[in-house]
Protein backbone atom coordinates (compact mmCIF):
# COMPACT_ATOMS: atom_id res chain seq x y z
CA UNK A 1 0.00 0.00 0.00
CA UNK A 2 1.10 3.28 -0.99
CA UNK A 3 0.26 6.66 -0.17
CA UNK A 4 -1.53 8.91 -3.13
CA UNK A 5 0.29 12.03 -1.78
CA UNK A 6 3.90 11.35 -1.23
CA UNK A 7 4.69 7.34 -1.98
CA UNK A 8 5.21 6.21 1.64
CA UNK A 9 4.44 3.33 2.72
CA UNK A 10 4.46 3.60 6.32
CA UNK A 11 1.02 3.72 7.63
CA UNK A 12 -0.97 3.50 11.25
CA UNK A 13 -4.61 2.86 11.74
CA UNK A 14 -6.63 5.71 13.55
CA UNK A 15 -10.16 6.19 14.27
CA UNK A 16 -10.80 9.19 12.05
CA UNK A 17 -13.72 11.35 11.34
CA UNK A 18 -15.08 12.11 7.77
CA UNK A 19 -18.24 14.24 7.13
CA UNK A 20 -19.62 12.55 3.75
CA UNK A 21 -22.86 13.71 2.13
CA UNK A 22 -25.53 11.41 1.32
CA UNK A 23 -28.99 12.35 -0.16
CA UNK A 24 -28.74 16.08 0.45
CA UNK A 25 -27.29 15.60 4.00
CA UNK A 26 -23.99 15.91 5.75
CA UNK A 27 -23.66 12.61 8.13
CA UNK A 28 -20.33 12.47 10.50
CA UNK A 29 -19.02 9.26 11.08
CA UNK A 30 -15.97 8.07 12.98
CA UNK A 31 -14.26 4.74 11.49
CA UNK A 32 -10.81 3.30 11.76
CA UNK A 33 -9.04 4.22 8.46
CA UNK A 34 -5.10 3.98 7.58
CA UNK A 35 -3.24 7.22 7.70
CA UNK A 36 0.00 7.90 6.50
CA UNK A 37 2.77 8.31 8.89
CA UNK A 38 4.88 10.74 7.31
CA UNK A 39 2.14 13.27 5.69
CA UNK A 40 -1.01 11.80 7.47
CA UNK A 41 -3.14 11.21 4.52
CA UNK A 42 -5.79 9.18 5.10
CA UNK A 43 -6.22 5.93 3.17
CA UNK A 44 -9.16 3.61 3.38
CA UNK A 45 -8.84 -0.02 2.31
CA UNK A 46 -11.76 -1.86 0.58
CA UNK A 47 -12.91 -3.20 3.96
CA UNK A 48 -12.40 -0.06 5.69
CA UNK A 49 -14.30 1.25 2.77
CA UNK A 50 -17.33 -0.77 3.05
CA UNK A 51 -17.56 0.03 6.90
CA UNK A 52 -17.47 3.33 5.92
CA UNK A 53 -20.26 2.97 3.48
CA UNK A 54 -22.35 1.16 6.18
CA UNK A 55 -21.71 3.50 9.09
CA UNK A 56 -22.52 6.71 7.25
CA UNK A 57 -26.01 4.63 5.63
CA UNK A 58 -26.64 3.56 9.09
CA UNK A 59 -26.25 7.41 10.21
CA UNK A 60 -28.65 8.24 7.69
CA UNK A 61 -31.13 5.60 8.82
CA UNK A 62 -31.03 7.02 12.60
CA UNK A 63 -31.69 10.38 11.70
CA UNK A 64 -34.79 9.23 9.96
CA UNK A 65 -35.87 6.88 12.23
CA UNK A 66 -35.40 4.32 9.95
CA UNK A 67 -33.99 0.22 10.35
CA UNK A 68 -30.12 0.37 10.79
CA UNK A 69 -28.61 -2.41 8.59
CA UNK A 70 -27.49 -4.08 11.89
CA UNK A 71 -31.06 -4.13 13.12
CA UNK A 72 -32.55 -5.51 9.61
CA UNK A 73 -29.69 -8.35 10.21
CA UNK A 74 -31.45 -9.28 13.76
CA UNK A 75 -34.99 -8.99 12.31
CA UNK A 76 -33.73 -12.03 9.63
CA UNK A 77 -31.37 -14.19 12.11
CA UNK A 78 -34.08 -13.69 14.71
CA UNK A 79 -36.87 -15.45 12.30
CA UNK A 80 -33.67 -18.07 11.51
CA UNK A 81 -33.75 -17.35 7.81
CA UNK A 82 -31.11 -16.62 4.99
CA UNK A 83 -31.02 -13.84 3.01
CA UNK A 84 -32.43 -15.89 0.08
CA UNK A 85 -35.52 -17.01 2.50
CA UNK A 86 -35.75 -13.60 4.00
CA UNK A 87 -36.28 -12.10 0.61
CA UNK A 88 -38.63 -14.45 -0.40
CA UNK A 89 -40.54 -13.96 2.92
CA UNK A 90 -40.47 -9.96 2.22
CA UNK A 91 -41.48 -10.62 -1.55
CA UNK A 92 -38.51 -8.35 -2.83
CA UNK A 93 -35.07 -9.05 -4.88
CA UNK A 94 -32.53 -11.01 -2.73
CA UNK A 95 -30.14 -8.04 -3.84
CA UNK A 96 -32.44 -5.77 -2.14
CA UNK A 97 -31.86 -7.58 1.13
CA UNK A 98 -28.27 -7.80 0.58
CA UNK A 99 -27.74 -4.41 0.32
CA UNK A 100 -30.42 -3.43 2.84
CA UNK A 101 -27.86 -5.48 5.26
CA UNK A 102 -24.99 -3.13 4.41
CA UNK A 103 -25.07 1.09 3.02
CA UNK A 104 -28.25 1.09 0.60
CA UNK A 105 -31.23 2.38 2.33
CA UNK A 106 -34.83 1.32 2.46
CA UNK A 107 -37.25 4.00 1.89
CA UNK A 108 -39.98 4.68 3.93
CA UNK A 109 -42.32 2.76 2.61
CA UNK A 110 -39.98 -0.34 2.51
CA UNK A 111 -38.90 0.10 6.08
CA UNK A 112 -42.78 -0.14 7.22
CA UNK A 113 -43.30 -3.40 5.17
CA UNK A 114 -39.82 -4.65 6.85
CA UNK A 115 -41.21 -4.11 10.41
CA UNK A 116 -44.76 -4.92 9.20
CA UNK A 117 -43.41 -8.52 9.00
CA UNK A 118 -40.75 -8.87 11.48
CA UNK A 119 -41.56 -6.45 14.56
CA UNK A 120 -44.68 -8.33 17.01
CA UNK A 121 -45.44 -5.52 18.85
CA UNK A 122 -45.34 -3.10 15.20
CA UNK A 123 -47.88 -5.59 13.31
CA UNK A 124 -50.26 -5.58 16.64
CA UNK A 125 -49.98 -2.06 16.93
CA UNK A 126 -51.05 -1.76 13.60
CA UNK A 127 -53.73 -4.21 13.83
CA UNK A 128 -55.32 -2.24 16.57
CA UNK A 129 -54.65 1.04 14.92
CA UNK A 130 -57.19 -0.43 12.11
CA UNK A 131 -59.29 -2.07 14.74
CA UNK A 132 -60.08 1.25 15.96
CA UNK A 133 -60.37 2.87 12.80
CA UNK A 134 -63.36 0.66 11.91
CA UNK A 135 -65.28 0.91 15.36
CA UNK A 136 -67.94 3.09 14.61
CA UNK A 137 -68.41 5.61 18.01
CA UNK A 138 -72.09 4.38 19.61
CA UNK A 139 -73.19 4.42 23.05
CA UNK A 140 -71.21 1.39 23.80
CA UNK A 141 -67.89 3.54 23.01
CA UNK A 142 -69.36 6.70 24.50
CA UNK A 143 -69.98 7.82 21.34
CA UNK A 144 -66.26 8.11 20.10
CA UNK A 145 -64.15 5.50 17.83
CA UNK A 146 -61.74 3.41 20.15
CA UNK A 147 -58.37 5.41 20.42
CA UNK A 148 -55.94 3.27 21.46
CA UNK A 149 -53.31 6.02 22.15
CA UNK A 150 -55.57 7.47 24.74
CA UNK A 151 -56.24 4.58 26.06
CA UNK A 152 -52.39 3.95 26.46
CA UNK A 153 -52.17 7.40 28.14
CA UNK A 154 -54.72 6.86 30.71
CA UNK A 155 -53.28 3.46 31.86
CA UNK A 156 -49.95 4.90 31.57
CA UNK A 157 -51.78 7.67 34.30
CA UNK A 158 -53.34 5.21 36.70
CA UNK A 159 -50.40 2.87 36.67
CA UNK A 160 -48.33 5.83 37.51
CA UNK A 161 -50.49 7.02 39.98
CA UNK A 162 -51.86 4.39 41.69
CA UNK A 163 -49.59 1.34 41.24
CA UNK A 164 -53.09 -0.54 41.02
CA UNK A 165 -52.95 -4.45 39.88
CA UNK A 166 -54.83 -4.86 36.80
CA UNK A 167 -58.03 -5.84 38.54
CA UNK A 168 -58.33 -2.05 40.09
CA UNK A 169 -56.59 -0.65 36.66
CA UNK A 170 -60.16 -2.23 35.08
CA UNK A 171 -62.68 -0.20 37.41
CA UNK A 172 -60.65 2.90 37.00
CA UNK A 173 -60.61 2.90 33.40
CA UNK A 174 -64.39 1.93 33.68
CA UNK A 175 -64.92 5.11 36.05
CA UNK A 176 -62.54 7.65 34.07
CA UNK A 177 -64.68 6.82 30.95
CA UNK A 178 -67.91 6.79 32.40
CA UNK A 179 -67.37 9.83 34.64
CA UNK A 180 -66.32 11.95 31.60
CA UNK A 181 -69.45 10.60 29.60
CA UNK A 182 -71.84 11.73 32.23
CA UNK A 183 -69.87 15.04 32.32
CA UNK A 184 -69.52 15.65 28.29
CA UNK A 185 -71.98 13.06 26.47
CA UNK A 186 -68.77 11.23 25.26
CA UNK A 187 -66.07 9.02 27.19
CA UNK A 188 -62.29 9.93 27.06
CA UNK A 189 -60.94 6.51 25.35
CA UNK A 190 -63.83 4.76 23.15
CA UNK A 191 -63.02 1.69 24.99
CA UNK A 192 -66.29 -1.03 25.14
CA UNK A 193 -66.77 -2.11 28.85
CA UNK A 194 -67.76 -5.78 29.68
CA UNK A 195 -69.36 -7.04 32.86
CA UNK A 196 -67.37 -9.93 34.04
CA UNK A 197 -67.52 -11.95 37.32
CA UNK A 198 -64.81 -9.02 39.38
CA UNK A 199 -66.92 -5.74 37.71
CA UNK A 200 -66.67 -4.36 34.83
CA UNK A 201 -63.40 -4.03 32.86
CA UNK A 202 -62.34 -3.06 29.49
CA UNK A 203 -63.91 -5.14 26.58
CA UNK A 204 -60.36 -7.09 25.64
CA UNK A 205 -58.43 -5.73 28.75
CA UNK A 206 -55.68 -8.69 28.60
CA UNK A 207 -54.70 -7.93 24.94
CA UNK A 208 -54.99 -4.18 24.91
CA UNK A 209 -52.54 -4.29 28.20
CA UNK A 210 -50.62 -7.41 26.16
CA UNK A 211 -49.77 -4.87 23.18
CA UNK A 212 -48.62 -1.72 26.06
CA UNK A 213 -46.07 -4.52 27.25
CA UNK A 214 -44.80 -5.40 23.28
CA UNK A 215 -45.08 -1.66 22.60
CA UNK A 216 -42.40 -1.17 25.72
CA UNK A 217 -44.36 1.40 27.35
CA UNK A 218 -45.46 -0.70 30.18
CA UNK A 219 -43.57 -3.40 31.47
CA UNK A 220 -44.62 -6.38 33.81
CA UNK A 221 -43.61 -6.76 37.44
CA UNK A 222 -45.80 -9.76 38.06
CA UNK A 223 -49.14 -11.52 36.26
CA UNK A 224 -51.39 -8.13 37.69
CA UNK A 225 -48.75 -5.59 38.43
CA UNK A 226 -47.58 -3.22 35.69
CA UNK A 227 -44.58 -0.93 35.85
CA UNK A 228 -44.53 2.54 33.36
CA UNK A 229 -41.68 2.51 30.52
CA UNK A 230 -42.62 6.18 29.34
CA UNK A 231 -44.11 8.84 31.13
CA UNK A 232 -48.04 9.72 30.43
CA UNK A 233 -48.80 12.61 28.13
CA UNK A 234 -51.59 14.68 29.62
CA UNK A 235 -51.31 17.26 26.88
CA UNK A 236 -53.27 14.87 24.42
CA UNK A 237 -56.45 15.11 26.91
CA UNK A 238 -58.88 18.01 26.68
CA UNK A 239 -59.92 19.70 29.52
CA UNK A 240 -62.64 17.84 30.37
CA UNK A 241 -61.46 14.73 30.42
CA UNK A 242 -57.88 15.51 31.95
CA UNK A 243 -60.50 16.81 35.17
CA UNK A 244 -62.33 13.26 34.71
CA UNK A 245 -58.20 11.56 34.97
CA UNK A 246 -58.09 13.75 38.27
CA UNK A 247 -61.46 13.45 39.68
CA UNK A 248 -60.92 9.67 40.04
CA UNK A 249 -56.92 9.82 41.13
CA UNK A 250 -58.67 12.17 43.87
CA UNK A 251 -60.98 9.31 44.99
CA UNK A 252 -58.38 6.50 44.73
CA UNK A 253 -55.96 9.36 47.03
CA UNK A 254 -58.97 9.61 49.42
CA UNK A 255 -60.83 6.68 49.23
CA UNK A 256 -58.47 3.71 48.31
CA UNK A 257 -58.85 1.41 45.50
CA UNK A 258 -60.60 -0.72 47.20
CA UNK A 259 -63.84 1.63 47.30
CA UNK A 260 -64.15 2.06 43.75
CA UNK A 261 -63.84 -1.82 43.70
CA UNK A 262 -66.66 -2.43 45.46
CA UNK A 263 -68.82 0.64 44.19
CA UNK A 264 -68.09 -0.82 41.02
CA UNK A 265 -70.30 -4.04 41.71
CA UNK A 266 -72.92 -1.37 42.85
CA UNK A 267 -73.27 0.22 39.54
CA UNK A 268 -76.44 0.19 37.71
CA UNK A 269 -74.44 -0.44 34.12
CA UNK A 270 -72.64 -3.38 36.08
CA UNK A 271 -75.93 -4.80 37.69
CA UNK A 272 -78.54 -4.46 34.84
CA UNK A 273 -76.13 -5.76 32.20
CA UNK A 274 -76.00 -9.26 31.21
CA UNK A 275 -72.34 -10.63 31.99
CA UNK A 276 -70.17 -10.82 29.23
CA UNK A 277 -72.42 -8.08 27.85
CA UNK A 278 -71.66 -4.40 26.74
CA UNK A 279 -72.67 -1.55 29.22
CA UNK A 280 -74.02 1.23 27.47
CA UNK A 281 -72.91 4.23 28.32
CA UNK A 282 -76.41 5.58 29.20
CA UNK A 283 -75.90 4.00 32.45
CA UNK A 284 -73.29 6.97 33.38
CA UNK A 285 -76.22 8.99 34.44
CA UNK A 286 -76.86 6.73 37.24
CA UNK A 287 -72.77 7.00 38.56
CA UNK A 288 -72.85 6.48 42.27
CA UNK A 289 -69.51 8.27 42.48
ZN1 LIG B 1 1.71 10.36 2.70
Amino acid sequence: MKCLKCDSTDFETKNLRFSSELKGETIDVIIPSYVCKSCQNPLLDTQQMSVYRRTVADGYRKKHNLLTSHEIIEYRTKLGMNQTEFARYLNVGEASIKRWETYFIQDASQDDHIRLKCDEAYAETNFLNIQSQHSEPDIFRGNRKFSLELFQHVALFLIEQTNASILFLNKLHFYVDFLNFHKTKRGVTGARYVTLKYGPCPDEYKSLYETLVTMRVIEKIDAYIFKTLVSPDLSLFDDDERESLLSILEIVKKKGVQHLYHLSHQEKGFVETNECDFISYAFAEDLKI
